[in-house]
């Protein structure tokens, strides 16, 4: 913390004890027959409902890699749990538990505080109920583990895929990636604040997968960029792309705020937490009102074809995918 002239500095604000920092991310958890034995002894001991499958998902977040130095803490702790909610989303999968091991250099008091407002404040809007984990002193990075639930003999996945299927992708993909770039920036308009707030805060679309399992072919969550992630889903499904730059669906900040670099950035940038999936053409009319449902947009943005080969057009010509943003090592699947 800087000091200003004459401000003698205190004395560092004192660290936290394991122990403290268990008691500053133990929820309450009132009312959940789910949780037979939560934080407190050597394993969680969970009731999965009847008829239910269960989804597991990893995400780990490194300081300096999979955020900004400096981030604010509460973002931090958000986030660590965000980016599990979407691949379960990206499943059709409902939260119910989750797990965190957490590695902090100097645990303070303020910003495990508001660490645990993000992660626990997301936890609780979406029921998720925090059941475990560990801390150790180390760089500061999130390793969460989502526990989901889905209707037995109903599974989703990346695999499914057949040409003649209609390609489409929720929400307003690039935003995040442009609200990275303005972190360091003063520019403070609406578009800026807004662009900002959708890459702290990502949004996972777990109602919209939710209803979109029954009806996708295939679906992921868009973490690496639109283009990469849509490789993924066509080389697991063993399909072609063709896909229409014209169509994707750009928001007005993004469009404001990056200009010519719009549909890069929507193709390329990564931490968007979007879903993109596949479906039957004649689901066009399901989709819409999941998409009302959901109050999220979806948005056809192409169709499956024979082959392998993922081809961006925009106005009838072939849309080179310009080099990404960046690419950020051992990306969450
Ligand atoms: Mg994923």
């Amino acid at each position: 913390m800087a000091t200003g002239p004459g401000q003698v500095p205190g004395p560092p604000p004192a660290l936290l004890t394991e122990a403290g920092i268990i008691a500053a991310l133990t929820p309450a958890l009132p009312g959940r027959p789910d949780v037979r034995l939560g934080i407190g002894d050597d394993g969680a001991v969970l009731r999965p409902s009847p008829g239910t499958e269960l989804v597991v998902v990893t995400d780990a977040l490194v300081e300096g890699t999979h955020f900004p130095a400096g981030m604010p803490a509460r973002a931090i702790g958000h986030r660590a749990l965000a980016v599990n909610l979407s691949d379960l989303a990206a499943m059709g999968a409902t939260p119910r538990w989750a797990t965190l091991a957490l590695s902090l250099p100097a645990p303070q008091a303020a910003w495990l505080e508001d660490f645990a407002a993000g992660l626990l404040g997301l936890a609780a809007a979406t029921g998720t109920a925090l059941v475990g984990g560990d801390t150790v002193a180390g760089p500061l990075f999130t390793t969460v583990t989502a526990i989901g639930e889905v209707p037995a003999g109903q599974p989703a996945g990346r695999r499914g895929a057949r040409p003649g299927d209609a390609v489409f992708v929720t929400g307003t993909p690039g935003d995040a990636v442009q609200g990275r770039l303005l972190l360091g920036s003063d520019r403070d308009d609406a578009a800026a604040q807004y662009l900002r707030s959708r890459f702290l805060y990502p949004d996972a679309r777990l109602a919209a997968g939710r209803a979109l399992r029954p009806l996708a072919s295939a679906m992921l969550d868009v973490s690496d960029g639109l283009d990469q992630d849509l490789g993924r889903l066509a080389a697991a499904s063993g399909v072609g792309l063709e896909l229409d730059a014209g169509l994707l669906p750009l928001s007005p900040q993004l469009r404001t705020v990056a200009g010519p670099d719009a549909i890069a950035r929507a193709l390329t940038g990564g931490d968007d937490y979007e879903l993109a999936f596949t479906a039957p053409a004649v689901q066009a009319a399901a989709i819409a009102a999941i998409a009302a449902a959901a109050a999220c947009a979806i948005t056809r943005i192409g169709t499956v074809v024979a082959g392998s080969a993922v081809r961006w057009h925009d106005g009838g010509r072939e849309y080179p995918v310009p080099a990404g943003a960046w690419q950020h090592f051992g990306a969450g699947a």
